[in-house]
């Protein structure tokens, strides 16, 4: 999922810029950038030592004249924006955009961009107009505006986050089944039974013990499992109560 998420970085102006991008996105496991007409050279040592160590991320990286060569294939293209513009487009949100991406890729072909403006202008509203959807990472109204490879930080973090809520879920072991009703109800006459047996319950003068035990266990969700545990030491328990005649059944 993560390598099917392109970067897509227009006019950036500051080197730095790219290769905090490129650790960003290797810190958070995406591989994919692409540098749309960058008004810097994207190779230097500013952004080699910007990157500390994911600059193989920069070398890789096509270098193209427009938008849409860089989004040609992607099936899904998200326009990062600072502010909202003259014509309001769909927005989404960071964590809306991380929960919609195993289901836009769930597909091989599928690919999304991620797309980011210049340091100084942000995105041309041509380039918003070319976008899917928009995302707005929020923050101070004050001051919106993110440092480039920030921005590029924080979504990539919500890519990863969503990518490990995806593998969980995968990963997931079979919930074991829980009581049932008919269940918890033979369960709660036996415990009864029992408690009297003992002599710990009279049902004369109940004080509400039964009802507070049945919340007790209730408020537990016990599993199918465990109730035939707490059933097994009640039947257990009754065999060293010597029976009485006149006890109860
Ligand atoms: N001064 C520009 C912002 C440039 S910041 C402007 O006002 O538009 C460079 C890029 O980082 C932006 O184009 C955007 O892609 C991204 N960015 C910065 N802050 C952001 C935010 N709060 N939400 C989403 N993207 C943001």
């Amino acid at each position: 999922m993560l390598d099917r998420i392109r970067i897509v970085l227009i006019g950036t102006s500051h080197p730095g810029n790219i290769g905090g991008t490129a650790r960003a996105m290797h810190n958070m496991g995406l591989t994919d950038l692409a540098l749309v007409a960058p008004r810097c050279t994207p190779v230097t040592a500013d952004s080699v030592s910007r990157a500390s160590g994911a600059d193989h991320l920069v070398n890789a990286a096509p270098v193209v004249d427009t938008l849409e060569q860089a989004v040609a294939d992607c099936t899904l293209v998200v326009g990062a924006s600072a502010r909202s513009r003259t014509l309001p487009w769909p927005m989404i949100t960071p964590r809306g955009l991380g929960e919609q991406l195993p289901g836009e890729l769930a597909t091989s072909e599928a690919r999304v961009a991620l797309v980011f403006g210049r340091e100084d202008s942000g995105l041309t509203n041509a380039e918003l107009q070319r976008c899917h959807a928009h995302v707005h990472i929020p923050t101070n109204p004050d001051f919106s505006s993110l440092n480039l490879a920030a921005a590029v930080q924080v979504l990539a973090y919500e890519c990863r986050l969503a990518w490990l809520a995806r593998r969980e879920a995968q990963s997931e072991e079979p919930t074991p089944p829980l009581a049932t009703h008919a269940e918890l109800e033979h369960y709660f006459a036996h415990l009864e039974r029992t408690l009297i047996a003992i002599g710990f319950h009279d049902p004369a003068m109940p004080r509400q013990l039964m009802a507070r035990l049945r919340r007790f266990t209730l408020r537990a969700r016990p599993e199918r499992m465990e109730l035939n545990i707490l059933r097994g030491i009640l039947s257990d328990t009754e065999k060293l109560v010597p029976q009485r005649d006149d006890g109860p059944a």
